[in-house]
């Protein structure tokens, strides 16, 4: 409902004769979604919630637009429809630290004059000037990043391999293929900044001797796509982008690549071969991408978040961005709240932040007063979590061996009404859709999962159906060949370990 309401706005500072005084600007997503539409007014920082068309000449006439300074909240609370607050003073934001969001919601994404403005393409430039590529992937190996994409694996690492492989030609590629049912955290950031992942691309090439890259994005994203395009075309007239960037020798070039939307194409090699113009289907590793990727040629993946770290890694130091998170995993993590959460939205927290004070200081706790029941992370590759869990750390490590894992970053909050049963049903029907089929654990395996699932729900299981279930999911996950059909019966695992009592309760009241 945004649009409608900047053309509103617009007649409306027209008609109040403000046009010289006051300049609006469409942003990306700010992370709020369960309030929008907003209105942020800068400098003051004062944040307009909900808004509707009628409100839009009582916020037009106020002081704040007027560039008065409010030291008050205006409003209390965002419950009441069209609230007004400083932005600071929500709990929404106020235990969020944005580093990959810092441009979200903030800068125009189609002006690269606003991200300039706010030191865009300085990382680029530094490296350009001052730094070695083997100084940069130090930089980042001492930052402690690791990949955003789910595997966690440590980014200067994986770059150094693609660096240290010989070959007349390397490709660099940003997975953008977000596909888990709840993640929204890559579209946003390339909706929102799309020249931070530019950019940290750009620095990643010249680390590792690239002079050609692709951004994989899912055709379903068709603003991350025109944004992206725009930004690059922007970035090429700049000077950022293509032949002897800021003079220093180095060539660059970028193309964005639209996607079918196959799950299993978010697994590299299934990535790459959907490029090459084949069906996407993962293949054996090794050889691996940084010896044998793309076209067969050295090659090196990273997910959007981890992309858009890498400009501010390079222009604030490795050791500032290593002081936020845990000992094994440094930085923010961006999360999408979904589900019975009373603030649905964007999150960006430190690693090592809990996943109570995730739900429940961000996110507002559970809707309608209901009690809170689980929360499944790391989407159909994780797994539920129950309350007593909820005083975790989010990091890679405590996670998995709880049994979920960090994933992409979508949390699916479920209340005390939620069949633990059918959100395992729910999982496993997703993967067992977006299974390639060219293994046959995973493609036999999940539909006979999803067979005894649909049966227990049905009221038609047998309490030896539960042993079958996680014999099965356990060879499933030893056996399958790529990390689709691995991670899959996580969720039917998780929810069998911390929920059982709901699966029996489903096949004893039908006895
Ligand atoms: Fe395809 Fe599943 Fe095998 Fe992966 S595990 S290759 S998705 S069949």
């Amino acid at each position: 409902g945004a649009l409608p309401i900047i053309d509103i706005l617009k007649e409306e500072i027209k008609r109040q004769g403000l046009e010289e005084t006051v300049t609006i600007v469409g942003t990306g997503c700010q992370g709020f979604c369960e309030k929008g539409p907003t209105i942020v007014i800068e400098p003051q920082h004062v944040l307009y919630t909900r808004v509707q068309g009628e409100d839009i000449a009582e916020i037009v006439a106020s002081d704040v637009m007027k560039g008065e300074r409010v030291e008050r909240l205006l409003l209390l609370d965002t419950e009441t429809q069209k609230p007004v607050t400083k932005m600071s003073d929500i709990r929404f934001f106020a235990k969020q630290h944005r580093i990959v969001l810092k441009n979200c919601g903030v800068i125009d994404p189609q002006r690269i004059q606003d991200y300039t403005a706010r030191d865009g393409y300085k990382a680029l430039e530094k490296v350009l000037k001052e730094m070695k590529p083997n100084e940069v992937i130090e930089e980042v190996k001492k930052s402690g990043l690791r990949g955003r994409g789910g595997a966690g694996f440590p980014t200067g690492l994986k770059w150094s391999f693609c660096q240290q492989t010989p070959s007349d030609k390397k490709y660099i590629i940003c997975n953008a293929d977000e596909g888990d049912p709840g993640a929204f955290m890559d579209r946003s950031v390339l909706e929102g900044d799309p020249h931070s992942v530019i950019e940290g691309m750009l620095i990643g090439a010249f680390a590792m001797g690239v002079d050609e890259g692709y951004v994989y994005c899912r055709a379903e994203y068709p603003l991350a796509i025109k944004h992206l395009s725009i930004a690059i075309k922007q970035a090429e007239e700049a000077g950022f982008l293509g032949d002897n960037i800021l003079n220093s020798g180095f060539n660059f070039r970028l193309k964005v690549f639209a996607g079918a939307g196959a799950f299993v194409c978010g697994e590299e090699t299934a990535l790459m071969a959907s490029i090459e113009g084949k069906r996407g289907m993962p293949r054996v590793r090794p050889p691996f991408p940084a010896v044998s990727g793309l076209w067969g040629k050295p090659t090196n993946i990273n997910n959007v978040e981890t992309w858009s770290n890498i400009p501010h890694i390079i222009r604030h130091g490795a050791e500032w961005y290593a002081q936020f998170g845990t000992e094994k995993s440094k930085g923010t993590k961006i999360f999408a709240l979904t589900g019975k959460v009373n603030n649905t939205g964007l999150v960006e927290v430190p690693m090592g932040t809990t996943l109570r004070e995730i739900i429940f200081d961000i996110g507002g706790g559970i809707q309608n007063g209901k009690a809170f029941k689980a929360v499944q992370i790391g989407g159909p590759s994780g797994g539920c979590l129950p309350e007593n869990m909820l005083d975790l750390s989010v990091d890679y490590e405590t996670l998995t061996n709880a049994g979920a894992m960090v994933g992409s970053g979508g949390l699916v909050i479920m209340d005390e009404t939620t069949c633990m049963v059918d959100i395992a049903r729910f999982f496993v029907n997703f993967s067992q859709k977006e299974s390639c089929g060219k293994c046959t654990p995973c493609r036999e395996g999940n539909k006979r999962m999803y067979d005894i699932l649909d049966k227990i729900t049905k009221g038609e299981g047998k309490i030896e159906d539960l042993d079958t279930l996680e014999n099965l999911a356990l060879t499933i996950k030893e056996t399958s060949l790529c990390g689709l059909g691995q991670n899959a019966p996580n969720p039917v695992l998780a929810t069998l370990k911390y929920f059982r009592h709901e699966f029996e309760a489903h096949i004893l009241e039908h006895k």
